[in-house]
C-alpha cells in the first residue's frame, strides 16, 4: 500500500518546485502577509516555508497529512464556492509519502506553538523515544512547514531531477510569479546557511512595483494595463503586458486562474498570435494575466496539480481577452 501511495504522491509532487507551489498556496490560503522560504540542495535536502498566517489548530494536526484531509470543503455544496483548485487535501499527504515532513504551528489562541512530524500520512514521533503526538515548542503565530530529503524513498523521481542549481532556479521562478500575483505579500527566498536572500520583496507593493523589482525596469517601463470583464460577471481578467518596444527572446507568461499558477497552451498560443503582428520575428513579450472565472465553470475533473487547465467557454473568453489586449497595444502605438 505504501508503494502505491508513494507512486500516487509522485504524480502530484514532481519536483521540489511543485511541492513548494502547494505550500505557498496553503500559506496564502491561511491569510499570510509574509512568506519566507529556505532551500538546501535545490530543495532536495530541505524545503522550508515559514508564514505568518492563521496557523493550524492542535486538534487538526493528527489528520493533517491524511489524504483528503482538507479544511477547505466541509459540504458538497462548498465545492461550487471554491475559488482555488487546491481543495483536495492531497498536498501535505503526498509530501508525507515522499519526504520527511514536519510542521510547527501556532494559532492566535494558542499559548505556545506545536510541532508534529509525519510519515506516510500519519504522525510519527518528533524525536526517537517519544510518542507520536504533537509536542509543544517555541514559535511565532503562523506555520512553518519543513520538508526534508524529498524523494528519499522514490529513486525514480529523484533520478528524474536535474542539478540542484536547476531545481533552485525553478523554485525561484515559482516564488517570483506568486510574488507578482500577490504583490501585497512579502516573500523571501534564501539558501540554507546563506546570510542573504536571493529574492526579497516588501509587503504592500503594487503589481507594477513587484514586476519592476522582480523582472526589471526594462519590462516595467513598457507595461500596459488591460482589464476586461464579462457582463454578467461570469469572468474577469486583469493583465499587464509589454508594448511593442519591449522585445524578449522568449515569451514570459505568468498565468493565474482563480489565483493559481497554471498553464494553458491555448491561451499562450493566442497571446503569441496577438504579438506576432506587432513584434519582429523572434521577439517575444512579457505577459502577466490573472483570470477569475466562476469556479463552477472550471473543469473540476482536472487534477489540482495538473497545471494545464480548461474551462467553460474557453475559446470565447480567450478571444475577448486577446481582443482587449490587441486594442490596448494598438492604442499605445498611435
Ligand atoms: P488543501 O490545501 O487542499 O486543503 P493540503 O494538503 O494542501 O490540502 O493542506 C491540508 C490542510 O492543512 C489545509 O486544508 C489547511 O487546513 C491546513 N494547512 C496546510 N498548510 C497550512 C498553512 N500554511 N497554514 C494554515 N493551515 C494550513
Ligand atoms: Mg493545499
Amino acid at each position: 500500500e505504501s508503494l502505491i501511495n508513494r507512486i500516487a504522491a509522485g504524480e502530484i509532487i514532481h519536483r521540489p518546485a511543485s511541492a513548494l507551489k502547494e505550500l505557498i498556496e496553503n500559506s496564502l490560503d491561511a491569510g499570510s502577509t509574509s512568506i519566507r522560504v529556505t532551500v538546501k540542495d535545490g530543495g532536495m535536502k530541505l524545503l522550508q516555508i515559514q508564514d505568518n498566517g492563521s496557523g493550524i489548530r492542535k486538534t487538526d494536526l493528527p489528520l493533517l497529512a491524511e489524504r483528503f484531509a482538507t479544511s477547505k470543503i466541509s459540504t458538497f455544496s462548498d465545492l461550487s464556492q471554491l475559488t482555488t483548485y487546491g481543495f483536495r487535501g492531497e498536498a501535505l499527504a503526498s509530501i508525507s509519502h515522499v519526504a520527511h515532513l514536519s510542521v510547527i504551528t501556532k494559532t492566535e489562541s494558542d499559548t505556545c506553538a506545536w510541532k508534529a512530524c509525519y510519515e506516510d500520512g500519519s504522525l510519527v514521533p518528533v524525536k526517537a523515544g517519544l510518542t507520536p503526538d504533537p509536542k509543544p515548542c517555541a514559535g511565532n503565530e503562523g506555520t512553518t512547514i519543513i520538508v526534508e530529503d524529498l524523494f528519499y524513498n522514490t529513486p525514480t523521481r529523484l533520478s528524474a531531477l536535474r542539478s540542484s542549481s536547476e531545481e533552485y532556479a525553478r523554485i525561484l521562478d515559482v516564488i517570483t510569479k506568486y510574488a507578482v500575483h500577490n504583490s501585497t505579500v512579502s516573500f523571501t527566498c534564501k539558501k540554507g546557511g546563506s546570510p542573504s536572500a536571493d529574492l526579497s520583496t516588501p509587503s504592500g507593493s503594487t503589481t507594477q512595483q513587484a514586476i519592476r523589482l522582480l523582472y526589471g525596469h526594462s519590462v516595467a517601463k513598457e507595461l500596459i494595463h488591460v482589464s476586461e470583464q464579462d457582463d454578467p460577471e461570469a469572468w474577469s481578467a486583469e493583465a499587464y503586458v509589454t508594448s511593442a518596444s519591449y522585445q524578449a527572446k522568449k515569451i514570459v507568461l505568468l498565468l493565474f486562474i482563480n489565483n493559481r499558477l497554471v498553464d494553458s497552451s491555448r491561451i499562450k498560443r493566442s497571446l503569441e498570435a496577438v504579438y506576432s503582428s506587432i513584434l519582429p520575428k523572434g521577439a517575444s513579450p512579457y505577459i502577466y494575466l490573472s483570470l477569475h472565472i466562476d469556479p463552477r465553470s472550471v473543469d473540476v475533473n482536472v487534477h489540482p496539480t495538473k497545471r494545464e487547465v480548461h474551462f467553460l467557454n474557453e475559446d470565447m473568453i480567450i478571444e475577448d481577452i486577446c481582443d482587449a489586449i490587441q486594442e490596448a497595444l494598438a492604442g499605445r502605438s498611435h
